[in-house]
């Protein structure tokens, strides 16, 4: 009975030992947990051009309103997407992102983030960008792929007035007008209406400095705006393109991404065309794939670069590696 136990009483006695020193320790390494993430900007060169994509926060469309989010939507399918996906519990998570352009001689701007209008985890824009080491009033000019709040309403303060105190706000012109025409918002659905008083006010708070383009204009050397229609009447990208090198920012073409790069037919209900939008999506996630294009995108999880690769089913997403130096 000893020889067995011996061992194990001297392992116990080991164990307390070595707490009650740990106990006394006077100088313990107690170090406060972080109660925040590093600044969300990520750097990437597009030949002679630098990108940087910007966190604006994080969000995630709940279980319960995927049915109704999402036309098409089969639970079983969405199930099982998930679970492959490895999403979290409870919603499938989107991030929103913006990104910056630096030509070497003009910084551009394409979207701004939500500011606080759609709650407390997004709004990170502005600081990101200062971390980024770039002040508000040092962008030129700020490109928007739509106007909605997610992309729009960082563009203002929290008293409504215009937070960038220099830049051009370039805008497609059938974008605009949309959002200006009240005959559109008597028309519009009614979960769209909504959208249209935020769309308006962003217009006004720009007033003069609101340049109204063609979808597809060139807005400084290499960089051109691009048709990307169904999200919105004036849904567009920003094509970057330097040396060899490409690069598509691509705004809302997807949302979902554990969801809509398998099941392209899935449009999301804030859609103005939900069927115009799953065609423009099945076309750019084949001219990406073909043409083996970067895309960023504004709901991809952060920093949202990477590839469309063909899968059995659909496409998948193939995120950029973490690259050092640019
Ligand atoms: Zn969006």
């Amino acid at each position: 009975m000893h020889r067995t136990n011996l061992p194990r009483r001297f392992m116990l006695l080991g164990t307390l030992a070595g707490a009650a020193a740990l106990a006394s320790d006077p100088a313990p390494a107690a170090v406060p947990r972080a109660t925040g993430q590093a600044p969300g900007f990520y750097r990437h060169r597009v030949g002679e051009i630098e990108v940087t994509a910007l966190l604006d926060g994080n969000l995630a469309f709940p279980d319960a309103a995927l049915p109704n989010l999402f036309r098409g939507y089969d639970p079983a399918i969405g199930s099982r997407l998930r679970t492959e996906a490895f999403d979290a519990p409870g919603g499938v998570p989107l991030a929103v992102n913006a990104f910056l352009v630096n030509t070497g001689t003009r910084l551009i701007l394409v979207d701004a983030g939500a500011a606080a209008a759609l709650g407390p985890t997004l709004g990170q824009i502005p600081g990101n960008l200062r971390a980024a080491g770039v002040e508000l009033a040092d962008i030129d000019a700020i490109v928007l792929t739509h106007l909605h709040r997610d992309h729009a309403a960082g563009l203002l303060t929290a008293d409504g007035a215009a937070l960038f105190p220099r830049a051009e706000l370039l805008v497609a012109e059938a974008e605009a007008a949309y959002w200006s025409d009240p005959g559109e918002e008597t028309r519009a659905p009614a979960p769209l209406r909504p959208f249209f008083a935020p769309a308006r006010a962003v217009l006004a708070a720009y007033g003069n400095r609101v340049r109204r383009i063609g979808v597809e204009t060139e807005v400084a050397p290499g960089i051109r705006t691009m048709a990307i229609p169904g999200h919105t009447p004036g849904h567009l990208g920003v094509h970057v393109a330097s040396g060899n090198a490409q690069f598509l920012i691509w705004g809302d073409v997807v949302h979902a991404q554990s969801l809509q790069f398998a099941r392209p037919d899935w449009s999301i209900s804030f859609d103005s065309d939900p069927d115009l939008a799953a065609r423009t999506r099945s076309r750019i996630f084949d001219m990406a794939a073909t043409d083996r294009i970067v895309i960023a995108g504004s709901h991809l999880a952060f920093p949202a670069i990477g590839h469309v690769a063909r899968r059995s089913e659909g496409y998948g997403f193939v995120p950029a590696m973490w690259r050092s130096p640019l």
